[in-house]
C-alpha cells in the first residue's frame, strides 16, 4: 500500500533541517489533499496557476499561506495580490512593477523572489545572474515601496547527472551569498534562497537551499490527463 499523505510529509520533515522552510506544493491537487497535509500541520502550499490558487485560497482554511512558483502572467497578479504570501517566479522589472500596483491596492507588501536560470537547458526560465543585478541596481527599484525582494529561485536541470545539479545549485547558491550583502534598501532583503523538488531537495539543501518545493514525494505522481 502506498503511504499517506501524513506519512510522507512526516518522513519528509524528518529528513530536512529545521532552518529549511517546506513548500508543500499541491498543484492540480484537490482540496481533500491539501485538508490532509493541513490537518498533519502543513501550513505553507504551493500552486502554479494563479486560478487554481485563488479557488484553493477561497475554500480552505485561511491560515494556509499561499506561494505562487508557477510562471508569471503579469495580467493575473491582480487577482492574487490581496492573499500571496511570496511569489517565487518573479523574471522581469516589469513583473515587479505589476506586483507593485496591485499590492499597493490592498495596502500590502508582496515578497518576490527573483527566478534566476540556473539550468543548462534552453527552455527554463528565469534571469541570468547579469540581470539580476541590473533589476537590484535599477533606481527605479527605490519606488516600489510594495514589494520586497526576499531572495532567489532556480531549477536545476532535469537529468540524472547528480555532478551537474550540483554544480547548478552550488553556483546559484555562490551567486546567493555574494549578492546578499550588496544592498542596503528597505525592499531588498536577500534571505530565502529556493531550490530543490521532490527529486533533488537533498542535493539542493546540501548546497545551501532555505526553502524547498515538494509536490510528488507528499501527494504522489500529478495526473495531468484528469
Ligand atoms: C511542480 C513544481 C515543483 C514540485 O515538483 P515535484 O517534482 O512534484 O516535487 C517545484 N517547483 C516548481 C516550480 C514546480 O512547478
Amino acid at each position: 500500500m502506498e503511504n499517506s499523505i501524513a506519512q510522507n510529509l512526516q518522513k519528509i520533515k524528518e529528513s530536512i533541517p529545521d532552518t529549511v522552510t517546506l513548500v508543500a506544493v499541491s498543484k492540480t491537487k484537490p482540496e481533500e489533499a491539501i485538508l490532509e497535509a493541513y490537518n498533519a500541520g502543513q501550513r505553507i502550499f504551493g500552486e502554479n496557476k494563479v486560478q487554481e490558487m485563488v479557488a484553493k485560497h477561497q475554500s480552505l482554511p485561511k491560515d494556509i499561506q499561499w506561494h505562487m512558483i508557477g510562471h508569471l502572467q503579469s495580467n493575473k497578479i491582480k487577482y492574487m495580490a490581496e492573499f500571496v504570501s511570496l511569489i517565487h517566479g518573479v523574471d522581469s522589472f516589469k513583473n515587479l512593477e505589476e506586483i507593485n500596483k496591485q499590492a499597493k491596492k490592498h495596502n500590502r507588501i508582496i515578497a518576490c523572489l527573483l527566478q534566476v536560470k540556473i539550468a543548462q537547458e534552453e527552455t527554463k526560465f528565469g534571469l541570468k545572474p547579469v540581470e539580476v543585478t541590473e533589476i537590484l541596481r535599477q533606481e527605479k527599484l527605490n519606488e516600489l515601496k510594495n514589494i520586497r525582494i526576499a531572495g532567489f529561485m532556480g531549477m536545476a536541470s532535469f537529468t540524472d547527472n547528480q555532478e551537474q545539479i550540483k554544480s547548478e545549485f552550488s553556483s546559484l547558491h555562490t551567486f546567493f551569498n555574494l549578492q546578499k550583502t550588496n544592498y542596503n534598501q528597505d525592499n531588498i532583503a536577500l534571505k530565502i534562497l529556493s531550490m530543490g523538488m521532490s527529486g533533488d531537495y537533498q542535493l539542493a539543501i546540501d548546497c545551501g537551499s532555505t526553502m524547498v518545493r515538494i509536490g510528488s514525494a507528499i501527494f504522489g505522481k500529478r495526473d495531468y490527463t484528469a
